[in-house]
């Protein structure tokens, strides 16, 4: 029998983690659950890992965007421009905090945001009289989004740049590191994410000291010389020292992990191409393959699910609608032209691609997904 072919496999991970029971009965003899010395010392690696000065860890993905919101003033009548094919949270926060997301269409090749759209939601944004304070990137499956050009168009604009990199941390765009790019960029260590703990974790990386001062403040209350001086509203956004010391554990072998991700994506990309649309990396450019995400040419998605299932290979759609046409969001001002984001929600399918991932299983998934679309070919040619 061949093994089981699992969409992210965190236990084969555990065993390769041969001291994190040490380092988690570590924090139980200490004591100090919140704000230990793990949690210090996971900010100071993963500052010198990415060539950023200050790193601020935190709750959640989504607590370390509203953080940086936060700490930016981000109020009712401002707005920001966000790609509509993304996961909810990256436009959540801006209107958690009574501001305007302005919604721009993402590229086909890269599946990240378009800069000729984010022109156009410049334009949106006068248009509704908004202020418009800056745009938020997403590192979209792993990807950086392309930096040169939003750096272009956030300098022209004087609007800021923050990248989304709940998927990318580990990724790198012409020899940066994800991290050091924009005022500010936000990750993820929620467990499916590449670096990924066992609950939720997020942190925030910048260069810049007194939005790190604020942010510090702000993820304990508001916090002025000590936690019971508050000088600003904040919230409780802080990261477990329990947490913290997973993630220490976990970046011994993130490294090698990460250029697993890339051997399988390789495999991939040469056996899929001339079958699929596969996703496009940029020159210089490296992906943290968060997820290995293929464009269908207008094939039937839900039977190649199901015929993939039933061959006992999971397949995932990310994302199934994008943000414009969410209930939550579809009264929220958008570009007139959204067709990509649109075309890629009805013919995205993601594949198996976590670091553990065999060889038999990689050529398993390949030969059973060729075999799929052959099929469906030929019923289209009888028909
Ligand atoms: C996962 C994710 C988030 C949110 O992270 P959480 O840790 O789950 O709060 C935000 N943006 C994107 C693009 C994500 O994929």
């Amino acid at each position: 029998m061949s093994e089981e072919i699992l969409f992210v496999d965190l236990e084969s991970q555990r065993k390769q983690l041969i001291g994190i029971d040490k380092a988690i009965q570590k924090v139980l003899m200490h004591g100090t659950y919140i704000m230990g010395p793990e949690v210090y010392e996971l900010e100071s690696q993963l500052s010198s890992l990415t060539n950023s000065k200050h790193v601020i860890s935190c709750s959640s993905g989504t607590d370390a965007l509203v953080l940086i919101l936060m700490s930016l003033g981000i109020q009712k009548g401002d707005a920001v421009i966000v790609p509509s094919f993304t996961f909810a949270a990256t436009a959540e926060v801006v209107a958690w905090l009574g501001a305007t997301p302005i919604f721009v269409d993402v590229l086909p090749d890269t599946y990240n945001i378009d800069p000729s759209s984010i022109e156009e939601g410049i334009y949106v944004a006068k248009e509704n009289n908004l202020k418009l304070k800056g745009i938020i990137s997403v590192d979209l499956f792993g990807q950086p989004a392309d930096y040169n050009a939003l750096e272009d168009i956030c300098e022209k604009n004087s609007l800021w740049l923050l990248p989304d990199g709940a998927q990318s941390y580990g990724a790198s765009f012409k020899g940066k590191p994800v991290g050091s790019i924009g005022l500010a960029t936000s990750t993820s260590f929620f467990p499916a994410k590449p670096l990924g703990c066992y609950g939720d974790g997020g942190a925030i990386f910048t260069n810049d000291t007194s939005l790190a001062e604020v942010i510090k403040s702000l993820r304990v209350h508001g916090q002025g010389s000590n936690k019971y001086d508050n000088v600003r509203i904040g919230i409780n956004g802080r990261l477990d020292t329990i947490q913290a010391a997973i993630l220490l554990e976990k970046l011994k072998i993130f490294q090698d992990e990460l250029e697993a991700r890339q051997k399988i994506a390789n495999v991939y990309n040469s056996n899929l191409q001339d079958l699929v649309q596969t996703p496009k990396v940029l020159e210089n450019v490296s992906s943290s393959w968060a997820q290995y995400t293929i464009v269908l040419n207008k094939q039937n998605r839900e039977q190649i699910i199901e015929k993939l299932k039933s061959n006992g290979i999971p397949s995932v759609v990310y994302y199934p609608k994008p943000l414009h046409q969410q209930s939550a969001y579809k009264n929220y001002p958008r570009v007139m032209k959204l067709n990509v984001s649109e075309h890629l929600s009805e013919n995205v399918l993601s594949l198996p691609i976590h670091p553990y991932l065999s060889n038999s299983s990689q050529h398993k998934i390949i030969n059973t997904f060729s075999k799929i679309l052959q099929e469906a070919k030929e019923r289209e040619e009888i028909i």
